[in-house]
């Protein structure tokens, strides 16, 4: 009985969620504007790119290392062993927080770039609670930080707030340009980096051999995160680890081309270790200008359990986003598509692996048209569609069936018609 009751008020919820998302016509237009903007100049740049050698070669290479994440894990253990990193491999987000806590502790000023993982174990609100401050620096992020929200859009955080409400944010006149507004977050944010004690990023590609962290970027914050405090800490998603470094290159070009159509990213970080200097008779030490510590944290959460299930592709995503810009559905839900860290399509597959077939199908697991568009234009061709079936076949076998759904079921057992007489 409260199983049911369970599913009816999801699927009021969802009702409540697309409607509120459909009335919002001004962030469907905000949304429409910036999608187009962006795939636009993806289509250009993909002209002047080996596109099917690049897409090719990385779903080879990813496909051959999906069965052997322990293996891949292990050679990235040695390759940051190598070069000096501190590296920690954590099972759940609670063992990511727990470690990432012993190395911050509290009332320390934290900096942090994008990460789609940080968001995923809770970073911020851990942090907060052990009493740290912590600073968004991109300025995305640092609008919706300051907004008290959440981004919308992985790659385009602020994408549904317009110039007048990032203008009143920063305490500016509505009339303010963006330059203006620009030189007041720049002039902010700044001095936060440069006082702080930890700065914390993501991670675009770790290559295992030589054990090489890839950060990329336009806006120059992650450089600056990664290099001015004195300990810095990256997350990395299991499944951003690749072989080495020819593949993490190949990775980051198809990334920066399907992210933002961008031939390169304005900045590229490596990052192989501390900051070193042997310039005292050759009495090599850490931390000369950059970090004297950095910290990586191998976060499994549920990945190495999905390469062996059927959902297993899900792990080649490169997080690009190209699949949420050319979806319908997201196009006028926004994150209504989507689940507590990662949006629209492939955000309901990462969704069932990280946190549950019921949490997907609250996420909106059943807005799904199964047009295909976003297994198009997927840099490393995941058949997504065909995962989300395979979650909503799940979902019916576990009897998280939507009142409406259960009502077509029936009809169709008892009439072998959706719409027969009951
Ligand atoms: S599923 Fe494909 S298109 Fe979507 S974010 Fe991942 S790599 Fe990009």
């Amino acid at each position: 009985m409260v199983f049911i009751m369970d599913l009816e008020n999801t699927f009021f919820e969802l009702i409540d969620k697309v409607n509120n998302a459909l009335d919002n016509t001004t962030q469907i237009n905000a949304r429409k504007y910036a999608l187009e903007l962006i795939t636009n100049q993806k289509n250009y740049s993909l002209e002047k790119i080996p596109k099917t050698e690049l897409k090719e070669k990385l779903r080879r290479i990813k496909e051959d290392w999906l069965d052997k994440i322990p293996d891949l894990l292990k050679l990235a253990k040695q390759g940051l062993n190598s070069v000096g990193c501190e590296i920690y491999y954590a099972e759940t987000p609670d063992e990511a927080l727990q470690y990432i806590e012993n190395i911050v502790g509290s009332k320390k000023l934290v900096v942090k770039s994008k990460t789609n993982a940080g968001s995923e174990i809770g970073l911020v609100k851990y942090l907060e609670s052990r009493r740290n401050e912590v600073i968004e620096t991109d300025l995305g992020d640092r609008i919706v930080q300051m907004r008290k929200e959440r981004g919308t859009h992985p790659i385009a955080p602020a994408i549904h707030v317009s110039r007048e409400e990032v203008a009143e944010i920063f305490e500016l006149p509505s009339s303010a340009t963006v330059d203006e507004i620009i030189a007041k977050a720049r002039g902010e944010i700044r001095k936060y980096i440069v006082a702080a004690d930890v700065g914390i990023s993501g991670c675009n590609a770790l290559a295992a051999e030589e054990g090489a962290i890839f950060l990329c970027e336009n806006e120059g914050n992650i450089r600056f995160i990664s290099n001015a405090p004195p300990i810095h800490i990256a997350i990395c998603p299991l499944n951003k680890i690749v072989p080495n470094i020819d593949t993490a290159f190949t990775q980051i070009r198809l990334l920066s081309v399907y992210a933002t159509g961008q031939i390169t990213p304005v900045y590229l970080s490596m990052i192989s270790g501390p900051s070193k200097t042997g310039d005292i008779e050759f009495d090599v030490r850490n931390g000369m200008h950059g970090p004297k510590e950095v910290h990586v944290i191998l976060l499994d959460n549920h990945r190495i359990e999905a390469s062996k299930s059927p959902l297993k592709e899900s792990l080649l995503c490169i997080g690009c986003g190209s699949c949420i810009n050319e979806c319908p559905v997201y196009e006028q839900l926004g994150i209504a598509f989507g689940g507590p860290t990662y949006v629209g399509p492939i955000g309901i597959v990462h969704t069932a692996v990280l946190t549950g077939i019921q949490t997907a199908v609250e996420s909106g697991l059943n807005f799904c048209t199964m047009c295909k568009r976003c297994a198009d234009v997927c840099p490393v061709d995941i058949p997504i569609p065909d995962l989300i079936k395979y979650i909503r076949e799940c979902a019916t076998e576990k009897g998280f069936l939507l009142p409406p759904l259960a009502d077509i079921e029936k009809r169709i057992e008892m009439t072998g018609n959706p719409f027969g007489k009951v």
